[in-house]
């Protein structure tokens, strides 16, 4: 029996594949992810091998860092497979994503790119994921942009992520004393100025984000996702017609874009990730 299992900032899911197969969801913050997995190897004997996304930078089994996630244990595979004999992968969430992604679009040449609480990508290249000399290709959200009045989680005070994702929205609304709720529609409707400024901002930004990833990587496929654009999916429609202007016009030749059809890609992606070990 194999355990793949997604943590978020917020929710830690599983799915065990095998002789049984059990699901959950349970507060990430509540859950120590090395915990979770000795819990779960002590109550199915069986588990022999383990597959995690993770909303973090991860490089060779081990986690480089986790804005929204507390990490006791960073050496997790190292730890995992000494402690309790079982195999562990980790990768990147948005890596995963775009495995799923990729496997679901039947496209070698894929970009996943998600705006929820963060702004990232996943990059398959011939089938395969890129990851970079230390596995933090893809990282879309902290490429600079323009310099905003607060620091993004990063540290640095220029990151696209600043501008087109939830926290970003939530920064900039903040900034500017936004009445509205945090909501992509509820600020582009605004009798308020101010407001419908830092939706335009985030449509800006994501743009440049989906223009760069096109433009750099010239996938088949863009997939679009998150919770930003799952609840706002009219920005899909939005970039097919304004993304012209931002690409470069031969890499837009065939190229699809699509809002994700995937309600768990990263939770998909770790199943994947089991099959590769
Ligand atoms: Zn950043």
């Amino acid at each position: 029996m194999k355990l793949a299992i997604d943590i978020g900032g917020t929710w830690l899911r599983y799915e065990t594949v095998g002789e049984e197969e059990l699901c959950g969801k349970l507060p990430s913050r509540e859950h120590d992810l090395l915990d979770f997995i000795g819990s779960m190897i002590r109550k199915h004997p069986q588990i022999d091998a383990v597959a995690v996304s993770f909303a973090g930078q991860v490089h060779d089994g081990t986690i480089l860092s986790a804005p929204n996630i507390t990490v006791s244990t960073p050496e997790i595979r190292d730890t995992v497979e000494s402690r309790f004999g079982v195999r562990l992968l980790i990768e990147n969430d948005l890596n995963s994503a775009a495995l799923a992604e990729s496997l679901y679009w039947e496209a070698p040449f894929l970009c996943a790119l998600y705006s929820g609480s963060g702004l990232g990508a996943g990059i398959v290249e011939g089938g395969e994921l890129l990851h970079g000399f230390r596995s933090l290709a893809g990282e879309i959200g902290h490429v600079p942009y323009r310099r905003a009045p607060f620091r993004c989680g990063c540290g640095k005070s220029n990151c696209l992520e600043l501008y087109a994702s939830g926290s970003g929205l939530a920064k900039w609304m903040e900034y500017e004393h936004c009445a509205e709720p945090v909501d992509l529609e509820a600020l582009r409707q605004s009798s308020d100025p101010a407001c419908r400024r830092i939706a335009d901002d985030y449509l800006e930004a994501l743009l440049h984000a989906a223009a760069t990833l096109l433009t750099l990587c010239n996938p088949s496929h863009l997939i679009l996702g998150g919770g930003v654009i799952r609840a706002n999916d009219w920005v899909v429609d939005e970039l097919r017609c304004r993304i012209g202007d931002y690409a470069l016009a031969a890499s837009l030749a065939g190229v699809r874009i699509e809002l994700t059809r995937l309600e768990e890609a990263s939770l998909e992606g770790a199943k994947l990730l089991l099959d590769k070990m």
